[in-house]
């Protein structure tokens, strides 16, 4: 090739042009959908494994796009996160959910929500002062919010995560570890962050059918025994997964063999329904 094709090639790529051009047009969108209130919180029920009862749920973040209806946070979390629009996405599932559990306790008193946060939420210098906020505005009782965070999350700053954790947990808001057993090292980590509950993560949910698998999941329920955490199984997707993981003693679970994530309508019915039983 000649050197000024190559000058041209950078001055003018009509592939990546257009590829940069989408971005930009998505990014707006992104923008746009917060202003006009496109999200929607989903609620997937948390339930106690003896007795199936659901005892709280799980927030998690849709895009109802006016276009193309409804998307899963894997569609626009990252990007979300790249342009710094987590901090004010994620706090406004806070408070939305926050409000939403607490209508929810006339209905089930004790009620409990869980919300994740993000890696720049974490890093937020005004987080502990807008959750506290929150709870003071929506009337929630601290002890029924359980914060989420991964590893990952966690990790970008291990020193200030476990100030910040500590922080919050003086609120009276407890702490879950999410997709636990995923990292790299886990152990190390558990003795450092102030955390409450660890939500084991659906692979060694999933892998209890194969040789072995039940005994992997055993070891990571037994670690959660040792560290005197919470467990909540993820990912229990049939009634084999779920009577295993009573067997070993695993308090709670979550998954679509009880139920998917729901709009908050639905929620309320499904709580109505528990209350008639
Ligand atoms: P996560 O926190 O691990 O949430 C659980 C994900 O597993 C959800 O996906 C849920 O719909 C899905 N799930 C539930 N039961 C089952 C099952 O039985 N089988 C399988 N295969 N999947 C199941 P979703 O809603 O698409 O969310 C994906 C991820 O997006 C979440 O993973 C979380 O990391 C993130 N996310 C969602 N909402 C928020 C939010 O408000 N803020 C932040 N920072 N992250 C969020
Ligand atoms: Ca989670
Ligand atoms: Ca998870
Ligand atoms: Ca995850």
């Amino acid at each position: 090739a000649k050197a000024e094709g190559k000058g041209v090639a950078r001055r003018f790529d009509p592939t990546q042009f257009a590829a940069a051009e989408q971005r930009r047009r998505e990014e707006a969108d992104l923008c746009r959908a917060l202003d006009d209130g496109e999200f929607e919180v989903y609620y997937q029920p948390i339930v106690d494994l003896d007795g199936e009862r659901t005892v709280g749920v799980e927030a998690l973040v849709r895009w109802n796009h006016r276009e193309r209806g409804m998307l899963p946070p894997a569609a626009f979390l990252d990007m979300a996160e790249t342009l710094g629009l987590l901090p004010r996405l994620g706090g406004w599932v806070l408070e939305e959910a926050c409000r939403q559990a607490a209508v929810w306790q006339a209905q089930a008193p004790g009620f409990e929500l869980n919300v994740n946060l993000s890696a720049s939420q974490l890093g937020n210098p005004a987080l502990i002062d807008e959750v506290r906020a929150v709870l003071e505005r929506t009337g929630l009782p601290p002890a029924l919010l359980v914060l989420e965070l991964t590893e990952s999350v966690a990790l970008v700053d291990l020193i200030e995560s476990a100030r910040v954790l500590g922080a919050l947990k003086q609120l009276g808001v407890r702490i879950a570890l999410d997709d636990f057993g995923t990292g790299f090292s886990s152990l190390s980590h558990l003795g450092t962050l102030p955390v409450d509950v660890v939500k084991i993560d659906k692979s060694f949910v999933q892998a209890m059918q194969e040789s072995n698998g039940a005994s992997v999941a055993e070891a990571v329920l037994q670690i959660a025994r040792t560290f005197r955490l919470a467990p909540v199984a993820e990912g229990v997707e049939d009634a084999t997964q779920a009577s295993r993981l009573r067997e070993l003693d695993c308090a709670q679970a979550q998954g679509y063999h009880f139920a998917r994530p729901m709009p908050a309508v639905d929620l309320t019915a499904l709580l109505t329904r528990q209350a008639a039983l």
